[in-house]
């Protein structure tokens, strides 16, 4: 996936949306008989644009207060109360993220999330298991399966919109990690470590290709010292501030024209440090 640019200097992300497989009886069979009329109206408008999430419970109480729930924080949302039949609609029609209950009648919640990690279109999808309590050891085994989280019931409205807006913030930063960048002729590719800027391969370290591709994934958008830290270095670093302007200016060395006049890597006077896209003042005269 790469990411390309809209006019105000943001990122927009190319990726193809998947194309459904020939419909068959996958259409979601139970899901709560009365959306409010608001929330029909609002998947009419932007369905596509909306997070989808799939539940696949037996409960349908628990289906009911989800669906509504979520809807309300504008999430699509489509309830299953049968294990394969959720399985098949996600294979049709592939979600953003799936909350599953471990005791279902047929194909039980752990048997679902091992075919999704099984299948190379939905392994992706982040799982969240909903477990009633004292399912100590299914819950156990649902993380080892690969699991993003898990809910214990009965759980608030709240707690469950905030596990699943964790869970998809996560996903999205994990996903934004590993695509390749193309930013104002800065090429960062991670899945082969290989930069080039206007088509010149430039070496970097490990540590270098992560504080550049963070910056160019989001051109303009000011990064503080502390955040580049927490981010690039993490939480167990023994580093300062400081080790984030010798890492700049030594980026700057390979990547500018002209390190003390740097057109990609800005320093914004008391916020941070910003990348931009943009060509240079000197090099828009020119054209
Ligand atoms: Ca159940």
């Amino acid at each position: 996936m790469r990411y390309s640019h809209d006019r105000r200097g943001g990122v927009k992300s190319n990726r193809q949306p998947l194309k459904p497989l020939p419909e068959k009886t996958c259409r979601p069979q139970t899901t709560t008989d009365e959306p409010a009329a608001k929330y029909r109206r609002l998947s009419r408008y932007n369905a596509e644009m909306r997070e989808r999430v799939v539940i696949i419970e037996d409960e349908k109480d628990i289906v009911e207060l989800v669906s509504y729930t979520l809807r309300k924080e504008g999430f699509d949302v489509q309830g299953f109360n049968r294990g394969k039949e959720g399985l098949e609609h996600l294979r049709y029609k592939p979600a953003d993220l799936v909350l599953l209950d471990i005791l279902l009648p047929d194909l039980d919640g752990l048997e679902i999330c091992k075919r999704l990690r099984g299948d190379e279109r939905l392994k992706r999808i982040p799982v969240i298991f909903l477990t009633a309590k004292g399912e100590e050891l299914d819950r156990v085994l649902g993380l080892e399966l690969g699991a993003d989280d898990y809910i214990v019931k009965p759980f608030s409205p709240r707690e469950l919109v905030a596990r699943v807006k964790a869970v998809l913030r996560r996903q999205e930063r994990a996903a934004e990690k590993s695509e390749v960048v193309d930013a104002g002729g800065v090429r960062l590719d991670p899945l082969t470590q290989e930069v080039t800027v206007d088509g010149r391969a430039v070496e970097l370290s490990a540590l270098e290709f992560k504080l550049l591709h963070l910056l160019a994934s989001h051109p303009r958008r000011i990064f503080s010292r502390d955040r580049l830290l927490d981010e690039v270095w993490g939480r167990d670093r023994f580093v300062t501030p400081r080790t984030v302007d010798v890492h700049i200016r030594r980026l700057r060395e390979k990547i500018e024209t002209r390190a003390e006049e740097p057109r990609y890597l800005q320093t914004v006077r008391g916020s941070g440090y910003r990348f931009s896209s943009e060509p240079s003042q000197s090099e828009a005269d020119e054209e």
